[in-house]
């Protein structure tokens, strides 16, 4: 049975296809390898959001091939996913060793692709093509891949993106969006549940864009608020969580589902990216400062304790220090409970890296650190405010950082590390937060129960 090992960068979408691509490999008698080292296929599956997540798959392919060199018979190595699909062939034009280059349309084609390459059938195969109905194949599940078992999982929705944000590649790489049926996600969902999973987060590239071609809005509900009740009613299930949402997706359909949905957590990833709006139209993120705060003030309204996580990117094109201080002012306005901040990275073929004025990398990095500052201080605050007030968690598993405690999550979708054992897995658990520390919570075990 072959073993394979793969490696995956970027993003939770790309965990989730790896994850899938794993399954059906185990499914067709292959084994998961614990290392490259005693793999006999290497998969990589590529990010292409930065040109350092392009940077560092590329130098490990590198690294591989020299090491397979030494071997009289090295693994068979593989690109997948968005880097793949970019630019395809040119890899193994650039990297001789490579024998596989799989699309994002491509990803339940591995195992016939290795099988054909490992038997000699074929040696060399690069498939990006566009492939009907491939948004529904991302479905396979690892749960029982681990010895313990999952409490939260991952069911992509759909694959794509029709917005075309002037700085992002994925509609490049991803291509038009495409959904998958409302039957076909909550069978997926009530599986997992059936399995022992109580909290599910529905995964796209835009989730809030999910059926708008395919599924009509009813009684004035998008697909994707019709999709959230559908999986709603699924019995056993605690939790819903939703990513990559875009602000301009949450209209008021989709605020008053978090009022009248139990199970949807409040917690709401809302990518702003800037503070200015010259900056949001130069983006084309099709919304203005004003509508994003509206939506916050509305989210928080429906439901108080929202968690309110955002993305921002700084040095944008042509972005002045007044813009900057707009971003900033929007951070400190909104109070986001989380942010993560991006410096602009220009990539190729996208409309913002031929804008002039691009920003001097010293800027960018200056930007950086003062925003994350202030983003620091302002989750700091918000902690703290935690601590002496109970929360309801979802008891996940060990902690990464400290195998002998237990993780869970708030319904807001904060960590919190208590001093429990693995019985208390999967369970929901109202614990005590004694103590804050840098975006964790800690409970009192001494309360649990
Ligand atoms: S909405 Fe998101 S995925 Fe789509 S183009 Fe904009 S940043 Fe990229």
């Amino acid at each position: 049975m072959p073993r394979v090992f793969i490696k995956t960068y970027g993003c939770q979408m790309n965990e989730r296809d790896s994850e899938a691509v794993a399954a059906q490999l185990v499914a067709k008698g292959y084994t998961l390898a614990s290392s490259e080292e005693t793999a006999d296929v290497v998969l990589l599956n590529t990010c292409s959001v930065r040109d350092l997540a392009e940077q560092k798959a590329l130098n490990k392919m590198k690294a591989l091939a020299v090491a397979a060199g030494k071997e009289r018979r090295g693994p068979v190595l593989g690109f997948m996913g968005c880097m793949a699909q970019s630019r395809g062939q040119k890899l193994i034009d650039e990297l001789p060793d490579v024998d596989l280059v799989l699309g994002t349309q491509k990803f339940h084609r591995a195992a016939e692709y290795l099988d054909e390459i490992l038997s000699g059938a074929r040696e060399k195969i690069v498939d990006v093509a566009e492939e009907k109905d491939s948004e529904a194949t991302i479905r396979e599940h690892l749960l029982n891949g681990s010895a313990k078992k999952s409490v939260s999982a991952f069911v992509s929705i759909m694959q794509g993106c029709n917005q075309y944000c002037t700085f992002c590649i994925v509609p490049y790489t991803r291509g038009e969006e495409r959904s998958r049926t409302i039957p076909g996600i909550v069978a997926e969902c009530a599986e997992l549940v059936s399995r022992g999973v109580k909290e599910i987060t529905l995964l796209g590239q835009i989730v809030t864009s999910y059926g708008k071609r395919e599924i009509p809005a009813r009684d004035g509900k998008s697909a994707f608020v019709q999709l959230l009740e559908a999986v709603q009613e699924i019995d056993g299930l605690e939790r819903i969580r939703f990513t990559s949402p875009h602000p301009k997706g949450y209209g008021d359909d989709l605020v008053d589902a978090y009022a009248r949905l139990p199970k949807l957590c409040e917690s709401a990833h809302l990518p702003v990216q800037s503070g200015s709006d010259r900056i949001l139209k130069l983006m084309h993120r099709g919304y203005t400062r004003e509508r994003y705060l509206g939506i916050v003030r509305k989210l928080r309204a429906a439901r108080p304790g929202m968690g309110v996580t955002t993305d921002f990117i700084v040095g944008f094109p042509s972005e002045t220090e007044k813009d900057f201080e707009e971003t900033l002012s929007l951070a400190r306005e909104v109070e986001f409970d989380q942010a993560y901040v991006f410096k602009y990275s220009p990539r190729r073929d996208t409309p913002a890296a031929e804008m002039p004025e691009q920003v001097p990398q010293r800027v960018r990095e200056e930007r950086n650190q003062i925003l994350l500052q202030t983003i620091n201080e302002i989750a700091a605050r918000n902690y703290k405010s935690y601590v002496g007030r109970q929360a309801q968690i979802l008891v996940e598993g060990p902690s990464k950082r400290n195998p002998a405690r237990m993780t869970g999550r708030t319904r807001c979708n904060k960590i919190v590390v208590f001093d429990g054992g693995e019985r208390h897995r999967g369970r929901l658990l109202d614990v005590q937060i004694t103590r804050a520390g840098s975006f964790t919570l800690y409970g009192d075990a001494a309360i649990l129960e």
